[in-house]
Parts: C-alpha cells; structure tokens; sequence
C-alpha cells in the first residue's frame, strides 16, 4: 500500500547532518520574485486597490506573528519587524501605489513596484549610511506584500513546524533562522558537506541532505517526503513500507544516541592514556546548553559573523561583548575561542550586500580578515575587538583570526588589537592583558610558513573546510566537483602534519575545528599526526569520544607510518578503515 498515489521515488545525495525525518515537503522556489506589469481597464481600478490592501492586511498580519514568536528573543528584530510594519502602511508607500494604479491604469504588482523605486531612489541620496541602508528594508516589505498579491508563499523563514523544507539553495541566513521554525529536515539541490548550511543543519541536529542536484524539480509542496540524513537517501512519496523500515532506523539511531550521551562524564582518553581535548563549534551562546549536555569541554570555534548575517542591524561593541560575556558565563569557567568576524563569500552581511564589490571570485576576494583590515570593515572589526577585550576580563578567553594568508597580515590584525587595548587602557576599561591572540590556517600559504607563523602566534586552529577547498582548488559548495573535496588526500595529511609539528616545535597548542575533525573515521589520523585538540559540532562530541577512547596513540602514529607511503586519498581511506574496523574487532574481543 502507498501512502500517496503517486510511485515512491528514491535519490542519493550528500548527507551532510545526520538524522531521520519524515514530512510534508515545503518547497522555496528558486528565483526572486519578478513583479508582473500589465495595464488594466477604468473598470479594474477598483479591484486592483482592493487586491493591494487585501495583500498589506495580509503582511501586516504575518509580521504580527513573527513578532510575537521574536518577542522574547531578540529586542532588535522585534523593532525592525515593527518598523516594517509601519512602513506597510506608510501613505508615500500605499499612498503612492494606488495613485499609480489609477493614474497609469496599472496592476497592483506595478504599482507597488514603482511606489517602492520612487523611494529606494531618495534612499540613495540619503547621506548618512545608515539611513541609507534601510533601502533594504523597504525592498524586504515589498517582497512580502508582492508574494502575498500573488498568492505565493512568504518566504523561505515561515515553512510550517516540522517542514522538510526543500530548496535549490539556502543561505546560511535562511538556514540560521529556519531552525527557530522547527523544521524536521532540509533538502537542497545545491551544496557540499561543508557550505555553511551544512554546518547550520548539524550544530542545530537538523537531518540535511544537499547536493541532489535537481530534486527541486521532483517534490511539490505538501509531498510526503523521507529523508535520512547520514545517507544522504531522500525518498519522496515513500510507500507504507520503506516508511515502516526507515522508523525502525530512526528508533535505532535514538537508542544508539542514547549509549553515547551516557559516556559524557567519561574523559576523552587513549587506551594508553593520552589525554585530549574536545571542544565545540558554535554560532551563538544558545547553543552550549545542548553542547556542554553533549560533553564538549570548551568552545574551540565561536563563528561570530553571524551575529551580522541576516540582521539588519549590525551588532555594535555593547553586543560583541554581552554575547561573549554570555558565552563564558554559560560555560562556567570552561575555556572559549572566539574568532573575529569571518565575513565574505557566501557569508554575507547587509553592509557587504550594500558595498556591491562585484567580485568575480569572491572565495578569493575581499573576506574575512581580509575585509577586517580594509577601509569597509575596520571600523566594525575594531568595535569587535573592544567588546572582545572587554569580555576577557569574564573568563578564560582567546581571540583567534580568521584566514590568515602570513606573517604580515597577523601582524597587521595584531597591531589593530594593540591599538584598542592603548584606547581601553586609557579610558580605565578592564581588560585581560593578556588575551592570547590565535590564527586560523586554512590556506596553503599559511600551513607552509607555519614555522614562522607560530612564533608570533598564541596558538593556532586549522580551519581544513578551507584549507582542503584551498589546497584542491575546489569549492566547498560546488556539487559538481565535490568529488574532489578529499579530506584524506596526501596533500592535506602533509599540511596538517606540517603545522601540527611546527606548533609542537614552537610550543604552542594546535587545534582543529573544520568538520573533518567530527569525524569518528578521521580521527586516528589526526592524532597520528600530532593533533591533540578537536572542535567540531557538539552533536560529533560523544561519536568521536568513544573512537578515541578505543584507540592508541601509538597505533595511530604507525599508522601515519604507513599512510605517508600511500599516494591516493582512496588508498589512505582503505587503510584507516581497515584498523578502524580492527578496533571494533578488538572492542567485541574485550567485550
Ligand atoms: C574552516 O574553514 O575549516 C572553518 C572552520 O571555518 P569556516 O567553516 O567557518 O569557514
Ligand atoms: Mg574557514
């Protein structure tokens, strides 16, 4: 028996958060609304205005109960949702419209459309920049009246609870917010395992498969659609039967969790003893309650860009500092890396949006610390590093830099913090003084003068979801060659070694925090090769626990023995699994 009339149909993308859902389909189309232009007869006229209040009446309404969800949340959008609302029924919006509709003989769409360009052209004279950035917000009230004037859904933020929301892409933005939604799964066409949506998906425990290529094409909204996420299967229209196989799956993956949460007391150590340390990457301090349950012991990445992204208001130096502040406090003493604002690429802000730099490669752009030391981005990344310095006086922290390409360029981000620290000091603002200040390495030029980085370096974290896309030339979102995207190809194994010894060398601690270090298969390489500290998803934290605690040091470093002789990342993956499963074979035998 089917479940719907229409035949199951099953395809393989990339699992990218593990998990298992099952539920109706809510598609986001692919293209930006265009609005329609036609003319209309004298006799329309009054049909028109009755459509175009009927849609703001509508907005306004949908407004209205996103604030309520926002009320206790987050004061700001609370009162960017209500200044939208005012804007919908502002007279030079509305107003203006209607005059359109009647004295052109427009439709609505039109209308409307010309009202929001009369104003976004005055927006564009305005002086003042923050003024002039409310453009946006303006073209965000006439996306929503439009898609209500045409019956569309509003927007990929409002699925129904419990939507598998399936899209062409989502933007790390969309995906920030959709887990406030409570939507059950994600589903996208584009995407590799480490787009930043993939990312979001885990560290909120959303089953997501991206990469299908055009599914988009295959699942209407309100289609009953099954996804299980560590397999990458997304199977729409399922019959009674593979529904009944995959809760089955379901019910043993939440016991086998169940195993795993048990062991978060227990300390993440070697069969010979070897102690190491597992920390969490995060978005924002809602998230340590779930991570510190899951047994991280610290913060290792703090992605603070997305603080900017999807906000219209950019957060000043009051909210760089509670939210860190927040952060400590939540972890009670447990230590925190916060990395300075990694904007750019596919991590975009209003003001970078604004800035239309027209890059044509914008992975390789103008981004991260890179913006941070340009004209565009100094003043807001100097307003960081006072909130962060200010924090530090709270608890254990460490400011680390993002995308660090040399020697010049940690020097240069350092003597900005130097600058900030004279100007607290001299307005009698407490500060830890001694902060230690880190870098990321996630390019090759970096893992290469590792050396001489690390004598100017606290420490350093290896970002490998950059550094692989650096080192193969590939794009860590394009599905097309993610077949490329090699965690264990040689190249990559002879850079972190490389930089795991020059740490050693220099004595400085080394962690990594791309998301090959939340992989239970991955990590006796890693510690093979000197690595002793691990951040990833906390939901990876118990997985990764029990491999380490399976396993020896010793063994791990014969291994990289081996390995080194190999020259394919296929050839390397058979080997490690082999003594991976030479490990579960050793655990049944102790059993
Ligand atoms: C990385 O590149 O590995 C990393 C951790 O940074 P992000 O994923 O935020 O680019
Ligand atoms: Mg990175």
């Amino acid at each position: 028996m089917s479940i719907s009339d229409r035949p199951e149909l099953r395809r393989q993308g990339l699992g990218v958060s593990a998990g298992i859902a099952f539920g109706r389909a809510y598609l986001i189309g692919r293209d930006t609304l265009k609005a329609p232009r036609h003319h209309i007869e004298a006799d329309d006229v009054d049909t028109e205005i009755a459509r175009l209040y009927k849609a703001i009446a509508a907005s306004d309404k949908q407004l209205a109960k996103i604030k309520e969800k926002l009320a206790s949340e987050n004061e700001s959008d609370y009162h960017i949702i209500t200044a939208h609302q005012m804007m919908l029924h502002d007279e030079h919006l509305v107003g203006a419209a209607v005059g359109y509709i009647r004295e052109d003989l427009i439709n609505a769409e039109w209308g409307l459309r010309k009202a929001v360009d009369d104003i976004t052209r005055v927006f564009d004279q305005i002086e003042d920049e923050y003024l002039r950035e409310r453009k946006t917000d303006v073209e965000f009230v006439f996306e929503r009246a439009l898609r209500n004037l045409l019956g569309r859904d509003t927007g990929p933020l409002s699925p129904p609870p419990d939507a598998i929301v399936v899209a062409y892409d989502l933007s790390p933005a969309d995906t920030a917010q959709l887990h406030k939604a409570a939507v059950s799964g994600l589903v996208t066409d584009a995407g590799g395992k480490t787009s930043h949506t993939a990312i979001i998906a885990r560290a909120h425990e959303i089953p997501a498969v991206v990469g299908l290529e055009n599914i988009t094409e295959h699942i209407e909204t309100d289609d009953l659609v099954l996804i299980d996420g560590a397999a990458g299967i997304v199977i729409v229209n399922p019959a009674a039967a593979t529904v009944a196989e995959f809760r089955e799956e379901q019910r043993r993956q939440v016991a086998a969790g169940a195993v795993l949460h048990s062991m978060r007391d227990l300390p993440a150590r070697t069969r010979d003893d070897v102690d190491l340390q597992l920390y969490c990457n995060i978005d924002g301090p809602d998230e340590l309650e779930d991570a510190l349950d899951y047994g991280a012991m610290g913060v290792g990445l703090f992605r603070t860009e997305y603080l900017f992204m999807g906000h219209a208001q950019l957060p000043d130096e009051e909210k760089h500092y509670q939210t860190a502040v927040k952060c400590l406090e939540r972890l009670g003493g447990l230590p925190a890396t916060i990395r300075t604002f990694d904007l750019g690429a596919d991590k975009l802000a209003s003001f970078l949006e604004d800035a239309k730099l027209e890059e044509a490669n914008p992975a390789l752009g103008l981004r991260s610390i890179r913006l941070c030391l340009s004209e565009l981005g100094r003043d807001l990344f100097k307003s960081q590093l006072r909130g962060l310095l200010r924090a530090s006086a709270h608890g254990p922290m460490k400011i680390m830099f993002p995308m660090i390409s040399g020697v010049s360029e940690l020097r240069a981000a350092k003597a900005v913090v130097d600058e900030v620290k004279a100007e607290l000091t001299a307005e009698g603002i407490a500060f830890d003084e001694n902060v230690k200040l880190g870098i990321m390495i996630e390019m090759p030029s970096a893992a290469l003068t590792a050396d001489l980085l690390a004598q100017e370096a606290d420490f350093f974290s290896i970002g490998t979801n950059d550094l692989i896309q650096y080192t193969m030339a590939v794009d860590r979102v394009n599905e097309y060659v993610s077949y490329l995207y090699e965690p264990l190809h040689p190249s990559l194994l002879r850079l972190i070694g490389g930089v795991a010894k020059a740490a050693k060398d220099a004595g400085i601690p080394v962690t990594v925090c791309g998301e090959m270090a939340g992989e239970p298969m991955i990590a006796p390489v890693l510690i093979g090769l000197g690595i002793r500290e691990l951040s990833m998803s906390a939901v990876s934290v118990p997985e990764v626990k029990a491999m380490l605690r399976s396993m020896n040091v010793a063994d791990c470093e014969a291994l990289i023995g081996r390995v080194k002789k190999l020259a394919t990342a296929a050839e390397v993956r058979a080997m490690v699994s082999d003594y991976v499963f030479s490990l579960a074979g050793q655990r049944k035998g102790r059993a």
